[in-house]
């Protein structure tokens, strides 16, 4: 079975709850928002050089409520037990522009970065608790719902200017700042735009998002979380980075993004191997994005499927970054008949997979995976849905 989570009320009134038991019964909760996770379809490791990415926001999000307080004093608890101790923080606004270090807990740092970069200052002083149904660490965003949703939170106290990529943007620093993440937009920017019953193709370069419709009832999207994450993940992505930004640079090009296979092995002789492998994953995982793009609009799904598998594949051979866990879960996924396709999601080295198939193959598929998994998978049967938003309270 796929485990239930959470919905948004349940959540908002989980929150309330232990705003109440923080910071007292008098104190009341002015404002609630809410900002989802993603799972991203295709297009791994492109976002980061300026390549295409087809996420979708997810049903799980990071809910905020709160509210203004007087002064500058900022208080925010989190109610997920898996964050670093404590699980409340206090801080003073500073006053005098200097701006505000990072430091214990870690989790608190994408607060304060985002307090940082938000983009109508000066902001008064705040409570607020923060709940989620993200799972943390496994591939579907934590970090990103966390961040838009506490920049949601932020503009009921007080207006920006609404410009939704120059949130998302903002968002990302706060990622790089002040959780030493050197991420690509990909994250944010579909958690802040994420719609309903659709994936967003996003050109990293321009900005642009084009909806690309995923509600057939016949398709299901299931993710399995192999509930490993190994720590390779914070030393192999930055290294990553500088690999794609080493190829581009012998190449004469300012990203990957401008190269295709032609540049690439014309320069093959002064790349060295590891460097043309990273190069040669981005590039045709761009190309392989923009085509999934299309299959998905004409319904095309077996060669969605087929994308799915060659995108796993090479971020296992070239780019490097699967690992035993998703190998399997993906392999075994592939020999359940009526599973268009299958792949690890996120930066990799543990998390998730997502796979794509036919909605009455939902069941035999995650009993085989059971099954065939050597570890203990979770699993969440996901609906493209909403990006961030405010929420009624009433
Ligand atoms: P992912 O974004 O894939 O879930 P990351 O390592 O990028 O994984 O981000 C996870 C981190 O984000 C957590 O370790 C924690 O510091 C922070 N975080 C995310 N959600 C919450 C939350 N609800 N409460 C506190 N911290 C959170
Ligand atoms: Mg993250």
């Amino acid at each position: 079975m796929a485990s239930p989570f959470p919905s948004v009320p349940s959540l908002v009134a989980e929150a309330r709850a232990l705003y109440v038991q923080v910071f007292g019964e008098e104190e009341a909760v002015l404002t609630a928002v809410c900002a989802p996770g993603r799972v991203n379809l295709i297009g791994e490791h492109t976002d980061y050089n300026q390549g295409f990415v087809l996420p979708m926001a997810l049903p799980m999000v990071t809910v905020v409520v709160g509210s203004q307080s007087c002064g500058q004093e900022v208080s925010v608890v989190t109610a997920t037990k898996d964050a670093d101790q404590p699980l409340q923080v206090d801080f003073s606004l500073p006053t005098d522009g200097a701006p505000l270090s990072p430091g214990l807990p870690s989790w608190a740092n994408y607060v304060k970065g985002v307090i940082q970069h938000y983009r109508a200052p000066p902001l008064p002083g705040l409570k607020a608790v923060v709940c989620s149904s993200v799972p943390l660490g496994g591939g579907l965003s934590s970090s990103a719902s966390l961040e838009v949703a506490f920049y949601t939170f932020l503009q009921q106290l007080k207006p920006d200017d609404g410009d939704k990529v120059s949130k998302a943007l903002a968002c990302q620093q706060a990622e790089h700042t002040h959780a030493g993440v050197p991420c690509g937009i990909m994250d944010q920017f579909v958690s802040v735009l994420g719609r309903e019953g659709h994936a967003l193709l996003i050109d990293c370069r321009s900005l642009e998002a084009t909806p690309v419709p995923l509600a057939d009832p016949e398709l299901l999207i299931l993710i399995t979380n192999s509930n490993v994450k190994h720590s390779l993940s914070a030393s192999e992505y930055p290294l990553r980075r500088r690999q794609c930004e080493e190829a581009a640079s012998v190449l004469g090009k300012d990203s990957l993004r401008d190269a295709n296979m032609k540049d690439l092995e014309e320069a093959k002789e002064r790349l060295d191997d590891v460097t043309y492998r990273r190069a040669r994953h981005v590039v045709e995982e761009i190309e392989r994005t923009v085509q999934a793009a299309g299959a998905l609009k004409r319904g095309a799904y077996t060669q969605f499927g087929r994308l799915m598998v060659q995108s796993h594949n090479s971020l296992r051979d070239l780019y490097e970054v699967s690992c035993s866990e998703l190998d399997e879960l993906v392999s075994a996924a592939m020999e359940v008949e009526g599973v268009y396709g299958s792949r690890m999601t996120g930066g990799g080295f543990g998390g998730c997979t997502v796979t794509l198939l036919q909605s009455h193959a939902i069941d035999k598929t995650i009993l085989h995976l059971q099954k065939r998994y050597s570890g203990t998978p979770t699993f969440y049967v996901a609906t493209p849905s909403e990006g961030a938003r405010a929420l009624n309270l009433s």
